[in-house]
């Protein structure tokens, strides 16, 4: 990537200079030092990218399966050959640790765009219904709106499964991590996408966001990002009726039954809940613990968490990075300041590298399940530990939410599967289940509306029409 793609903007298929001359500065959360610029787009620009988006809409849509499978996979091929570059870049402007950029935000977003390549190419189903012939069409035009935890991960989800169901998108990623879109955009290039099938404008939420929400010729908004935010847009589309999905905030349960195998349940358990310091939505950060082993298990995740490598992402010994910026390490510093439970790993007073904008790993115990601190999303290195009686009470503390995203069930087979039915959240992983990055991934409850990845995310860009004969 050539730096001077960062000062330009991706729309009708060619990298164009911005509407107005105004940037925003990217930092290395490491370093502190600014690590690049791109263009604070503008509500024109986003006018532009639609109508270019719009215009592509019926030769994009109407294009045989094979030739768009084709053109996924070569756009998949041509992101692969920059893996090195997304991982680097990843670990440059949000801090995840390379060995887990590597795996996760560059591993991840790729197997999810092959996966979208091959669905692309595979006849879009139909059935009847009587006298009706029920046939799925792509949506329209998408306005894509991603935050800054997994960059590319979360991009790709979307544009993957728009670009695969027929629909053209314009994508707005994260202010904060913005680096990464550009080398998918310059794959997209290479790889000879049709001009307006895929669009990026940067900038802010308040601007390029809000213009993209409530622009007329939009006919889908794709969110992921925070409840409030997910509100705002909602509302912004509610006026001309267009469709939304949502993929919000979590405080998801690690529900660890007297019959689990504790030690294993606890280990993952913290490893989950720190995952990119804790910037993860489906983080399990509330722990909760069946009473007979509670010490035990409390005793064990401090230590855990005391074990924890934290420093620069790209040493091969650390496990924690930094939290992405200034405003999110105060965020999270002040959950912890204000909570009322007892502290048994890491805190404000925890030694942390003297620059970059860290949060020690920290457990607390004894939390209160109605508290703030097992109600909001902290999104950082912050568990909370709660303990139980019965799997009946396990199940009232866990659904105790205004979130259902994720959630986890450690004990004996049948009797984890019959608690994760149980739960009211969009997954549940039963004793250390991997996450699949082709099964229906979205939440119940303020967590969000509809379905990402695999066939339940594509489905999300389709209209369905009844034919009648
Ligand atoms: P955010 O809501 O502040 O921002 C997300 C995106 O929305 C950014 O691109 C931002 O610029 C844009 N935006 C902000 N205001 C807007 C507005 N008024 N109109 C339109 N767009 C606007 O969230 P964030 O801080 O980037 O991400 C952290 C949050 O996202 C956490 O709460 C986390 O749980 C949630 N999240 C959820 C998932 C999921 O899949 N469920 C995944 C990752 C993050």
């Amino acid at each position: 990537m050539t730096s001077e793609f960062r000062e330009q903007l991706y729309i009708g298929g060619a990298w164009v200079p911005p509407d107005s001359g105004d940037r925003i500065e990217v930092e290395n959360p490491y370093t502190e030092q600014v690590l690049g610029h791109v263009p604070a787009g503008t509500a024109e620009d986003v006018n532009l990218a639609v109508s270019a988006a719009r215009q592509a809409f019926d030769g994009w849509a109407g294009l045989p399966l094979a030739e768009r499978g084709a053109a996924l996979s070569r756009l998949h091929e041509a992101l692969a050959a920059r893996a090195a570059d997304i991982a680097r870049t990843v670990g440059q402007e949000l801090g995840t640790p390379l060995k887990i950029a590597q795996a996760v935000q560059a591993g991840l977003p790729l197997a999810v765009l092959k996966g979208y390549a091959e669905l692309a190419a595979q006849p879009v189903t139909e059935e009847t219904i009587g006298n009706s012939l029920i046939v799925r069409e792509a949506a329209g035009v998408v306005g894509a709106i991603t935050p800054w935890n997994y960059p590319l991960h979360q991009v790709v989800a979307k544009v993957g499964a728009a670009l695969a169901a027929g629909c053209t998108v314009v994508l707005k990623p994260s202010e904060l991590t913005p680096l990464v879109a550009f080398l998918l955009f310059d794959a997209a290039h290479e790889a000879g996408l049709p001009p307006g099938v895929l669009n990026l404008v940067t900038g802010t939420g308040p601007v390029v966001g809000a213009a993209l929400a409530g622009h007329p010729d939009v006919d889908l908004i794709s969110f992921t990002g925070s409840t409030a935010t997910g509100r705002a847009i909602t509302h912004a589309a509610a006026d001309r009726i267009a469709k939304v999905s949502l993929e919000l905030g979590g405080k998801s349960a690690n529900l660890i039954l007297e019959d689990a195998d504790l030690v294993k349940a606890v280990k993952v358990g913290v490893g989950n809940a720190f995952l990119n310091s804790g910037q993860t939505c489906t983080a399990w950060t509330r722990m909760l613990v069946h009473r007979s082993h509670y010490d035990e298990a409390v005793e064990l995740a401090a230590k855990t968490a005391a074990g924890y490598t934290v420093g620069d992402p790209f040493d091969p010994a650390t496990r924690l990075g930094p939290l992405v910026s200034a405003g999110q390490r105060e965020r999270v510093r002040g959950f912890i300041e204000r909570a009322q439970a007892r502290l048994v790993a890491g805190g404000l007073d925890a030694p942390v590298p003297a620059t970059g904008h860290f949060v020690a790993p920290t457990v607390f115990a004894d939390v209160d399940p109605d508290s703030e601190l097992a109600q909001e999303e902290v999104f950082g290195p912050v568990l909370s530990i709660i303990p139980f009686d019965s799997d009946d009470e396990a199940v009232a503390i866990a659904n105790n939410s205004k979130y259902g995203l994720a959630g986890a069930v450690w004990g004996s087979d049948e009797r984890a599967l019959a608690v994760a039915r149980r739960l009211r959240t969009g997954a549940v992983d039963v004793n250390g289940g991997a996450f699949n990055p082709f099964a229906p991934f979205g939440g119940y409850k303020q967590s969000g509306i509809g379905r990402e990845l695999g066939r339940y995310g594509l489905e999300e860009f389709q209209q369905v029409k009844a034919i009648q004969r």
